[in-house]
């Protein structure tokens, strides 16, 4: 369970976060959905606490983020931007934070194999990752965020460098995972994306939200009959 309550961040006088409260219940996928500087990046970097709000609190299964440090094995990031070490291969990389997240090394090799199989970067794996491509970089990010089974996933943009074989892949993984019970919460522009894998959406705009709902809820209270067009209407209004 990932809970969000009255989110509030500045950057100096520029208010980029105006009270922000959201719930994702445990086997559910929630998307937030905005525009470019909507704020979605803000929100997940206090999330994960990377950033800190200036106030509201954030509850990853119930414990408070700024109090509770064990919840940080309790969640898996994929950042928005691939910032990786380029002199390490993928391996190396990856081996490094299955073993910081005490995976055991035989379920630790079997599980960089399988993935690294299924993404198509067997090959790569054992190159530097200064020579990869963003989407490689992308998938090694994704791998590395499900490495230690976390029970939440918190998925910046995750399709962001992935072609369209790849984004049907990982939109497909985030429908298993919310199955297995993981709360899944993730961040996009592509509408699209958002209403192949989402229970609920919130639609940011400005540092609000803007629109929350079932992707069902938001067509019907619009009366359109796709998440796109929710989303152009709802940016219209708000
Ligand atoms: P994108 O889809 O382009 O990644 P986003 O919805 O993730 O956008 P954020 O990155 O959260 O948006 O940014 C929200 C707002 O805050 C934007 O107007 C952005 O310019 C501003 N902003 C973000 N980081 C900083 C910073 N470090 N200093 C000043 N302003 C910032």
């Amino acid at each position: 369970m990932i809970e969000a309550r009255d989110l509030r961040k500045y950057y100096g006088s520029y208010e980029a976060l105006k009270k922000i409260s959201f719930r994702v219940e445990k086997g559910k996928v929630y998307s937030l959905l905005g525009s470019n500087g909507a704020g979605k990046t803000t929100i997940i970097k206090i999330i994960t606490g990377l950033l800190k709000a200036d106030s509201g609190t954030v509850f990853i299964d119930g414990k408070r983020s700024d109090s509770d440090k064990s919840i940080k094995s309790r969640f898996g990031y994929m950042p928005e931007h691939p910032d990786l070490y380029d002199r390490l291969t993928g391996r190396e990389f990856l081996c490094m934070n299955g073993r910081l997240h005490k995976v055991k090394e035989k379920r630790l090799d079997k599980k960089i194999n399988r993935l690294a199989g299924e993404l198509n970067i067997s090959e790569a794996l054992d190159s530097e990752m200064g020579s990869y491509s963003k989407g490689m970089k992308q998938k090694i990010l994704f791998i590395n965020s499900v490495l230690h089974d976390p029970p939440n996933l918190i998925l910046d943009e995750p399709t962001g460098g992935l072609d369209p074989r790849y984004t049907a892949y990982l939109k497909n993984q985030i429908i298993d995972m919310a199955d297995q019970g993981k709360t899944v919460l993730l961040s996009t522009h592509i509408t699209s994306v958002a209403s192949a894998v989402s229970d609920e959406v919130a639609v940011i705009n400005g540092g609000s939200i803007i629109a929350k709902g079932t992707p069902q809820q938001l067509m019907d209270e619009k009366n359109v009959h796709s998440l796109e067009e929710v989303f152009i209407e709802v940016v219209k209004d708000g």
